[in-house]
């Protein structure tokens, strides 16, 4: 008969005074060790129990080990930077433009100290927060007068509501789009108390449409830049400064959401051209709604410009307070206006438009210098190339046109029926790295698109670390 002496679990208590335990308490804090080590003791009790443990799997050094690994995940922030190697630019998923320096150290001077976010130095008394920007936008975009709210949505659903609720929007149907994340321009009509009244077709819309909409009950004519699709062939549209004179002729306000838009003629840096806001101003909108994080190169927000009694009604109406925008988007929105003061330095300074002007040649270098670093690591069930590829701008900015650019291109080399679990696997593991690394499957491969991969080192560093499961 075989005796075997009964396991028994280490206690609490001593644990806790375990040396192996110390450097644990000192770090996270004795209450989150002592609530790791209980969870842990509880889930091996049934083991020791049934004697499927062995001595050393209980030992302290090992128990503290595990809750060490534990408390380091649960500590590590929700929020993670990660490589956007997706050739999308302006990604809605992954956080948008990126800020430039100038902004980062506003953002961090406004975290900091008090500052006037609604107080006017001059006079001593109370201010209003958008008089921070107000100059800058005027000079940039020839407005009247802004206000800012929290991204582009909630400026067209405010402005919607102070100028049209109870009575009739006038749109195009080639213009009732759906932005990502259920944003419809119909519901968000609905929602602001506007009543639709959809005008014209699909693919063409002629004044006429507008004109024989207009009635006592209509409160505005509304134009939505169709971003984020293109309507091509049989088409008609009315040109803005003719439904703008149409709207003005019969006492309406003409609103034009630009959804991206874009304050200079992006044109002068071979990107695709986009509306700017003051043409759209100067062809007659009286009031012009465009995000602040899409093309614009700043902080989340929605921009409201236009002329300054429709601004000064969207300033009073009370879900404004609801939709503000708070002092850190103020302080980096700032700084990146700023920098539009000097456009000959913009595409060095401003981090998207830098990324959206990468010469091909220059990306595809680095893919080249990439390629038998990333292919050594893979081993030889891969095969990895430095390729040409197309990118986006994204954001819904410009659909159709893609960005010249090379990525690296990762084919397993394995039967046809392996390489869709191969391929996942690989996007599995990548995704698992320190920093996580954001590719896009497509034609049997995994692509990784450079336009974006500015912190090389950092990437490289990672490299080593990758383990792609079979
Ligand atoms: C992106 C977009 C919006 C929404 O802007 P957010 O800043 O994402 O809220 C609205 N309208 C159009 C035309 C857009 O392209």
């Amino acid at each position: 008969m075989s005796s075997s002496v009964a396991l028994r679990l280490p206690s609490i208590d001593g644990l806790l005074r375990h040396p192996a335990c110390a450097p644990l308490a000192e770090r996270y804090g004795r209450d989150s060790l002592l609530t790791g080590l209980r969870q842990l003791l509880d889930e091996l009790r049934p083991g020791v129990l049934s004697g499927q443990l062995a001595a050393v799997e209980i030992g302290p050094e090992v128990l503290a080990g595990r809750v060490g690994e534990r408390l380091a995940q649960q500590q590590r922030s929700q929020v993670r930077r990660v490589f956007n190697l997706t050739g999308t630019v302006l990604h809605t998923n992954l956080g948008r433009a990126l800020l430039p320096e100038e902004a980062i150290e506003a953002v961090q001077m406004a975290a900091r100290y008090p500052l006037n976010l609604e107080f006017d130095l001059a006079s001593g008394k109370r201010g209003d927060r958008d008089d921070l920007i107000e100059g800058l936008i005027r000079e940039l975009t020839g407005a009247e007068a802004v206000t800012v709210v929290n991204n582009n949505a909630a400026a067209v659903l405010l402005t919607l509501n102070s100028l049209g609720a109870r009575k009739e929007g006038i749109i195009s149907r080639g213009e009732l789009i759906e932005i990502g994340g259920a944003f419809r321009i119909p519901d968000i009509m609905a929602r602001a108390g506007v009543r639709l009244h959809e005008v014209g077709t699909t693919n063409r819309t002629h004044a006429r449409d507008y004109q024989a909409a207009i009635s006592p009950r209509s409160g505005l004519i509304m134009r939505v830049h169709a971003s984020n699709y293109s309507i091509e062939g049989f088409t008609a549209r009315v040109p803005t400064a003719e439904l703008a004179e149409l709207a003005h002729a019969h006492g309406l306000p003409l609103l034009e959401d630009l959804g991206s838009g874009s304050l200079l003629d992006l044109t002068r840096w071979g990107l695709p051209a986009e509306p700017t806001v003051r043409q759209a101003l100067l062809d007659g909108a009286d009031i012009v709604t465009f995000s602040g994080d899409k093309l614009l190169g700043g902080p989340q927000a929605g921009l409201i410009v236009g002329r300054k009694e429709l601004i000064a009604k969207i300033k009073k109406n009370p879900l404004k307070r609801a939709l503000r925008v708070d002092k850190l988007t103020l302080a980096a929105l700032e700084a990146v206006l700023s920098l539009y003061r000097d456009p000959d330095r913009l595409a060095e300074r401003l981090p998207s438009l830098r990324l959206l002007t990468r010469p091909q040649a220059e990306i595809h270098a680095q893919a080249v210098r990439l390629q038998p670093l990333l292919a050594d690591v893979l081993g030889e069930l891969w095969q990895v190339s430095a390729v040409e590829a197309l990118g986006m701008i994204g954001s819904g900015s410009q659909p159709v046109a893609r960005l010249p650019s090379a990525a690296l291109c990762c084919r397993p080399q394995v039967s046809k029926r392996w390489r869709g679990r191969y391929l996942l696997n690989l996007e599995a593991a990548l995704r698992g790295l320190p920093i996580p690394v954001l590719g896009r499957i497509g034609d049997d491969a995994l692509w990784l698109d450079l336009r974006q991969l500015d912190d090389e080192p950092a990437w490289l560093a990672q490299l080593p670390r990758l383990q792609v499961d079979r």
